[in-house]
């Protein structure tokens, strides 16, 4: 069954990769009775069931703009499935709820288009209204983070996964069905994960992984395939597989948080940011490129392009000869490390110092030819061909 299931995935996801399809449908709202435009799944594959939102443990259509319907007259705001399921007996509490609200539709005609940050926040008041289970309000509050991960909101997202975390925990401990909590535990430990508790994570994930997956009111064939999966995806919690990793995912959010952060910045916080050790790569080559453009600062730019020309990583080092190059004559105070740095550099770096060591020019000479009398073959070598060069 194991494989089975694996195989159907990941034939799915090779052949069909990101193929959900929506359809438009007209529905009438149940507490105003307008009609809208909505959209409705057309098509999709299991290949979703391995979308990197599961290490969140939420799965498309909830990760998707399409899936929160909103009455453009009403403003009620709620999952597709039960646009046309909401009792009778609320719509009386739902229209006082919604008096208040009013999402700005001006340029968006089309529901799709409000941004699901809003549209999440009408549709907590509704399913207040509604009194929901803590069952849905855990996969509520990830589904909340989630899109407010990718909008930014990072705070937001943050207490939201404080949310689906107390009542995931909530309901290990009020659970009556042992035989569920292994899928509990995933969604507290990933929730830990997500919230930066990497060892609290852990430890969910190993005691998930000694439980199996059983719910009595199921076929045993279901029950097993979902233990399965459940296996698989706490494995590769884990395991931290590079692949499959939730560290890249983590990551990525990272990066657009330290890359946001960056936009307020003056030249000199650019400059500390690039020097950080916990600053990402990605990051520090941002930096290193934009700070090329603050051409009335040269004298700045000199320590941060030093730096650079430092660093362990090539593409780093690459970005701060590009920087020293494109200065000119007045990198002329980095010139002895530039030299010296000849007797680490690759050959494709080595071209770069050569580039900004010519832009320098006559400046460099007298360096130069003390360079010659270095210890260091590639010093040497390269300082006779500059010297070359700049003589003719
Ligand atoms: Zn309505």
């Amino acid at each position: 069954m194991k494989t089975r299931m694996i195989l159907s995935f990941m034939a799915c996801f090779l052949l069909n990769l990101g193929a959900t399809t929506w359809r438009p449908i007209e529905a009438q709202c149940p507490v105003c009775e307008e009609k809208n435009e909505f959209a409705s799944i057309g098509s999709y594959g299991n290949y979703i069931y391995q979308w990197p939102s599961k290490f969140q443990y939420i799965y498309w259509p909830l990760t998707d703009a399409h899936v929160l319907y909103s009455c453009q007259k009403c403003y009620l705001t709620c999952y597709m499935w039960d646009f046309r399921r909401i009792p009778k007996e609320k719509i009386a509490k739902l229209k006082e709820v919604l008096s208040s609200e009013k999402i700005n539709r001006e340029d968006t005609s089309f529901y799709r288009d409000i941004p699901m940050t809003t549209r999440l926040d009408v549709a907590e008041k509704v399913y207040k209204a509604l009194e929901k289970t803590p069952d849905f309000w855990c996969t509520f509050y990830r589904t909340y983070a989630y899109h407010h991960d990718s909008a930014g909101e990072y705070e937001k997202a943050k207490q939201a996964r404080k949310k689906a975390l107390e009542l995931a925990q909530k309901l290990i401990a009020e659970n009556k069905n042992p035989g569920t909590d292994k899928e509990l535990l995933l969604i507290s430990g990933a929730m830990h994960y997500f919230l930066e508790n990497e060892d609290l994570a852990k430890k969910e994930f190993e005691k998930a992984l000694r439980l199996t997956y059983s719910e009595p009111q199921r076929e045993e064939s279901y029950n097993k395939g979902f233990d399965a999966y459940l296996t698989e995806l706490l494995t590769e919690y884990i395991n931290n597989d590079e692949k499959a990793s939730p560290l890249r995912e983590k990551g990525k959010r990272l990066v657009r948080e330290q890359l946001k952060k960056l936009e307020s910045q003056t030249v000199e916080e650019r400059i500390a940011t690039l020097q950080k050790e916990t600053t990402f790569l990605t990051v520090k080559i941002y930096i290193l490129r934009e700070l090329s453009f603050f051409e009335a600062q040269d004298e700045k730019l000199l320590p941060a392009f030093v730096y650079a020309l430092k660093h362990k990583n090539e593409e780093i080092q690459i970005e701060g000869l590009k920087g020293l190059e494109k200065l000119g004559e007045k990198s002329a105070p980095a010139i002895s490390s530039l030299i010296e740095s000849f007797a680490e550099a690759s050959p494709e770096v080595s071209k770069y110092v050569q580039e900004a060591l010519l832009k320098i020019g006559s400046k460099a000479i007298p360096l130069l030819e003390e360079a010659l009398k270095n210890d260091n073959d590639n010093i040497k070598k390269n300082a006779a061909q500059i010297l070359q060069k700049l003589q003719k």
